[in-house]
């Protein structure tokens, strides 16, 4: 695959980074910018770069490593970008430099670091863009991108108005991501989450991935076109339990979904709800839909 290499205004940047640190921290986004726009002028007056376009292969340590001479030097780099895991880095991705003697804005709580991974040069995954709403914005979960060669894009990307939920039918995670990354499997959701509440992304929001096949719902058929996709690893045989932490962040990512695009609570259903001809399919068999649907919504603030 080649390389993506996508140019940036600095202001871009800035302004991108600003607009997730505010939708995070519950600022208003012209202090924010304030306080990058200072880190900026430090930077430039100092001579050290400003942004810096993810390449492939980078690492948080190793862009720190080529911009300050000092891999150990990641945080910086990690907190100026409010990324809360480290790893979650894309190539194309434009990430604010802030100048090396900058102090790390203490307001910003930043999870340990875990060993950043390489970053593969596949797509990057969707930045997340408020939508106006009144609640408060439920954090995003933790999300590691593991990619799928499986998708193709939705007619219009912004069209996503549904959740559809399914279990895997297998045990293991990482047999789901290796079969959703064999070209031959022709098949993939968004995301999949772990019995431990792992949460791995395979496509990225806008496209389409391939989860529902023939199905319906409130009308509407070829629900791939207009819905999210989210498995369970889970045996499906009405036996095998859903643990307490893979619920959990089912509910986390569900609401973050449904607060960053705008979907209906009663917009989350199950595979066994959407498939065609009705009883094809009998996922997630065993999980607690309505109680998703409750959790959520309070997770959302709604009653
Ligand atoms: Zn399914």
């Amino acid at each position: 695959m080649p390389l993506r290499t996508v140019q940036v205004d600095v202001d871009d940047a800035i302004f991108q980074a600003a607009l997730n640190r505010a939708t995070r921290e519950g600022k208003a986004i012209g202090q924010v910018i304030g306080d990058f726009l200072s880190q900026y002028a430090q930077g430039a007056t100092a001579g050290a770069p400003t942004s810096y376009t993810v390449q492939s292969g980078d690492t948080l340590g190793r862009i720190a490593q080529k911009l300050y001479g000092d891999a150990r030097k990641y945080p910086l780099i990690q907190q100026a970008n409010n990324l809360a895991n480290a790893s979650n880095i894309w190539v194309g991705q434009v990430l604010v430099i802030p100048p090396l003697n900058s102090t790390p804005v203490p307001a910003t709580p930043v999870a340990p670091a875990p060993a950043p991974t390489p970053v593969t040069p596949v797509t990057p995954p969707t930045p997340a863009v408020p939508t106006p709403s009144g609640a408060t914005p439920p954090p995003q979960p933790s999300i590691q991108w593991v990619g799928s060669p499986n998708f193709n894009q939705r007619r219009s990307p912004d069209d996503i108005t549904a959740i559809v939920i399914h279990s895997t039918a297998n045990n293991r995670l990482q047999g789901v991501i290796d079969w959703f990354n064999n070209p031959n499997a022709q098949v993939s959701a968004h995301y999949t989450i772990g019995k431990d509440g792992k949460i791995a992304q395979h496509v990225r929001d806008t496209d389409r991935a391939w989860h529902a096949g023939q199905s319906v719902w409130k009308g509407r058929n070829s629900c791939n076109d207009y819905t999210i996709g989210i498995e369970l690893v889970n045996l499906n045989d009405g036996q095998d339990p859903y643990p307490e932490a893979q619920h959990r962040a089912n509910v986390a990512l569900c609401a973050y979904l449904c607060y960053i695009h705008n979907i209906k609570v009663d917009d989350i259903m199950g595979h066994l709800d959407i498939a065609l001809p009705p009883g094809r399919k009998s996922d997630p068999r065993g999980y607690d839909l309505n109680r998703l649907r409750r959790e959520v919504a309070a997770a959302l603030g709604e009653n």
